[in-house]
């Protein structure tokens, strides 16, 4: 989008012990380029050593989750002032395999949203639909039912992020066709403008889901496409730069 500088973010998910995802983060700002803002998101272990390791480097570090309260008796969890204490700037919300995995709705995501804004966090909220619904013709319907259900008021003021990923496009090789990823985040960007009129238009939108070098510069070319969440790709720093140096 004009005016827009890309996001291309990498979610590590469960992969990474210290010297691998260290080794990863140092390649990464090693060969990072002007051109798009980088965040990498390390499993919770490894974000202190990940930021710490990206101070004074272009790349940012990000969660993959936070929780919605600020703390409390919530074991195994984190909070978003967690997650900025160790370094993070961004927190992945509401990924699919968290949807699937741990039931998240889009209240719980909304929530969480509002807790990483309130820690002074960028949230990265994720929706997408699963394969049954883009056969069935609704795959827009219940994209937009997420978008209206997953964002709290405050995230155009904090410049949120949305990361558009088709379920069963996500560690599948497959994508939407350009025309219909165009399609999806040109209904995304008008429903971000009519909820948040002074932001919506500069909001980054970001397409995911089986994102490789072989595909990221048609895809970001795309309108409304302002960069992109990788998973599978960002765990090879030559891949995650390839698909940066495409945006
Ligand atoms: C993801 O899980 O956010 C993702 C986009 O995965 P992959 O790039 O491996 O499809």
């Amino acid at each position: 989008t004009p005016g827009i500088r890309p996001l291309i973010a990498g979610n590590w998910k469960m992969h990474g012990l210290a010297a691998d995802g260290l080794a990863l983060a140092r390649a990464v700002a090693a060969g990072a380029t002007a051109g798009a803002d980088l965040v990498v998101c390390p499993p919770a272990t490894l974000v202190a050593a990940v930021a710490a390791a990206l101070a004074g480097t272009p790349v940012a570090t990000g969660g993959q989750d936070c929780h919605a309260a600020a703390k409390g008796a919530h074991t195994g969890d984190i909070a978003a002032a967690m997650l900025a204490d160790a370094g993070a700037r961004f927190v992945i919300l509401g990924h699919s395999e968290r949807r699937a995995a741990y039931r998240e709705t889009d209240p719980t995501v909304r929530a969480k949203a509002e807790a990483a804004i309130a820690a002074g966090l960028t949230p990265i909220v994720c929706v997408g639909e699963p394969e049954d619904d883009r056969l069935l013709g609704r795959a827009e319907e219940v994209v937009a039912d997420q978008i209206g259900g997953s964002l709290p008021p405050g995230f155009g003021a904090a410049g949120g992020v949305v990361a558009y990923e088709p379920v069963w496009a996500i560690g599948t090789g497959r994508t939407p066709t350009e025309a219909d990823i165009a399609a999806m985040h040109a209904m995304i960007r008008a429903r971000l403008v009519a909820a948040f009129p002074a932001e919506g238009a500069g909001l980054r939108i970001l397409y995911g889901g089986s994102v490789k070098p072989s595909n990221a510069a048609g895809i970001m070319a795309l309108a409304n496409v302002d960069g992109a969440l990788v998973g599978g790709a960002s765990l090879v720093a030559e891949d995650f730069l390839a698909i940066a140096a495409a945006a």
